[in-house]
Order: structure tokens, then sequence, then C-alpha cells
């Protein structure tokens, strides 16, 4: 099985690594040339379009930032769509909307090409280790067939019903992560506004009630050294919220901490806050409390 691999970024660039480390023969594409350059350095041929990707591929694997790059990737002209033979199969690692990849997979059915939806959870260290969670949407025989190349990427793969429905796991999935950094933050300013020392307060909290992910992944390595290099980009989980606001929106069903915790991480972006990790947030209530949650060992 032959695989093309497009998004070489903070998640591809180590799951295309993987795939290569697993013996799968790999063709690989990204806009930024450094990225290619490092895959091609590990033994990967370049492709220069995803088209020509697709043509060298069985199966193409894509890790891109949003529905409207994945869509062109896919569908647009010199798109993966126009390269890939008959019988082949598009796995989306990325996390866009439902109705994005069901649009792709009805185009795809035309040309007989199978989609996935495979968006991943684990973060980039997840992905560095092999160990990312994959919840898999899309035909179940196509997903065996992919499964020891999703091995290759992810720990614990899930089949979790038909096309959309991995994206919409992970949106809801990432909605509690939103939340849950944001109020993270705030509760954090306020322990250590109120005289707490930060790596008690990290102590007992991860090992009591209102401990979390957000808690666990993001204090020790980011918010108690003031670090903020992603990780895992304010501009994703504000991607990724929207998400989840759009699902509710078709579904007029209302959601209000999501709504509010997108515009936290809008009001981080309003900072220049961006490109750092989720984590920054905290930034915006240290700026509030006029106080900073850092470890004082
Ligand atoms: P990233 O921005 O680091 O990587 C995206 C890559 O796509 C970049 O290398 C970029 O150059 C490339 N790209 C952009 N436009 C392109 C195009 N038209 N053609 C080819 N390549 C193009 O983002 P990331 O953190 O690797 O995330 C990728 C996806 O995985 C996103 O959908 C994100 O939401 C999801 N995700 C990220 C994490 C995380 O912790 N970073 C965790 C789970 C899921």
């Amino acid at each position: 099985m032959k695989i093309g691999f497009i998004g070489l970024g903070v998640m591809g660039k180590s799951m295309a690594l993987n795939v290569l480390k697993a013996g799968y023969e790999l063709t690989v594409y990204d806009v930024v040339r450094e990225n290619v350059d490092a895959l091609v350095q590990a033994g990967a041929q370049k492709g220069d379009s995803p088209e020509e990707v697709a043509k060298q591929s069985d199966v193409v694997m894509t890790s891109l930032p949003n529905s409207a790059i994945v869509e062109s990737v896919v569908l647009g002209e010199q798109g993966v769509l126009s390269g890939l033979r008959e019988n082949g199969i598009i796995v989306d690692l990325s996390s866009i909307t439902p109705k994005t990849i069901r649009k792709i997979s009805s185009m795809a059915k035309e040309k007989n090409i199978s989609v996935i939806d495979a968006p991943v959870s684990g973060g980039a260290e997840g992905a560095a280790k092999g160990t990312l969670t994959i919840m898999a949407g899309g035909d179940k025989k196509v997903i065996e067939k992919v499964m020891p190349l999703l091995e290759s990427v992810g720990k614990d793969i899930k089949h979790v019903g038909d096309v959309g429905a991995g994206d919409t796991i992970k949106a809801v999935n990432n909605l509690l992560l939103g939340i849950n950094m944001v109020a993270t933050a705030e509760a954090l300013v306020l322990g250590k506004k109120a005289g707490l020392d930060p790596d008690i307060m990290f102590d007992i909290i991860s090992k009591s009630s209102g401990g979390s992910y957000a808690l666990t992944a993001k204090y020790e390595k980011y918010i108690s050294k003031g670090h903020f290099d992603p990780g895992f980009m304010v501009d994703l989980m504000y991607k990724d919220l929207q998400l989840a606001i759009d699902t509710a929106k078709d579904l007029q069903y209302p959601l209000i901490c999501g709504t509010l915790s997108q515009q936290m991480f809008e009001a981080a972006r309003a900072e220049g806050l961006g490109d750092r990790d989720i984590s920054s947030v905290i930034q915006l209530f240290e700026k509030w409390g006029k106080t900073e949650v850092r470890s004082e060992k």
C-alpha cells in the first residue's frame, strides 16, 4: 500500500515520520518547503502538488489547518481527487466540520473513492510518540483496510460511525477542552491572587474534583514556566470552537459556555497570542488579576 501525506505541520510531520517508520512507501506535500525537506531527508518522496501525491498513492492522508484548506486540497484544481485512482482512500486527520467531510465524501463517491474522517487527539507529544487517539468515521470495511496504517500513528483507534461522526466527536471533545482551559486559567489566577503557592495548588487540584486534562497537561509544561510555544495553538482552538458552535447552530442548541470560551480565545488572538499554546489564555486573566501564576521553585 503506497501512502501520500499532505500537511506536514506540528501534527502531520510526526505522523508522516511514523508512517515511514512503519515501512510504508511515502510521498509528501506541504506549501512550506522546509516541512517537505525534513520528510524527504527521512526517506519520503516529494510530490509537487496534492494531485501528484495522489497519483503516487493508494491512500492519501491529510493533516491541514481548517475546513476550507482541506476542501481546496482535495476538491480544488490539482487536488487529491484529480489524482487518486478508483478504489483509492482519503483519510483526513484534520479537525474540520462534519458538513465539509460529508461533502468531500459524496463527491469522492462519484469517482469510487472512499473517505474516512479520522481526527486525532493527544497533541504534539502523542503525534511524536505514535500514541494518538483516533476517532474514525466512515465505512467499516474501509476503516479495517487502513487500520494497520492508522496503528502506525495512533494507539486507541475507534470506529465511531458514518463519515462525519469522527469530526463531530472531535468538536465535542475540543469544546470541553476549550471550556476547561479557560476555566482552569481563571481559577489558577484567583488562587494565586488569594495567596496560594501555584505548585501546591496544582498538586492538590490535579488529584481533586476540579482537576482536568487542561490542568495536568498545561500547568507544569507551560503555565508554571511561562513558556507558551505550541503545543496546540490558540488559532486552532478558536477554529475548533467554531466547529462546535456551527454544529450547535444547525441544531438550534444554545452553546453558552462554548461561546464564552471562544470569546476568550478571540481576546487572546486580539492580544497577539494566536500562534501561542492555548494555555497562554491565562495571560489575559493574569493581566486583569495583576498577578502571574508561575512556579516558585
Ligand atoms: P499546523 O498549522 O502546524 O500544520 C498544518 C500544515 O498544513 C502546515 O505545515 C502548513 O504549511 C500546511 N498547509 C497549509 N495549507 C496547505 C495547503 N494548501 N497545502 C498543503 N499544505 C498546507 O497545524 P497542526 O497543529 O499540525 O494541526 C493540523 C490539524 O490537526 C488541524 O486541523 C488541527 O486542528 C488538528 N489537531 C492539532 C492538534 C495539536 O495539538 N496541534 C491536536 C489534534 C488535532
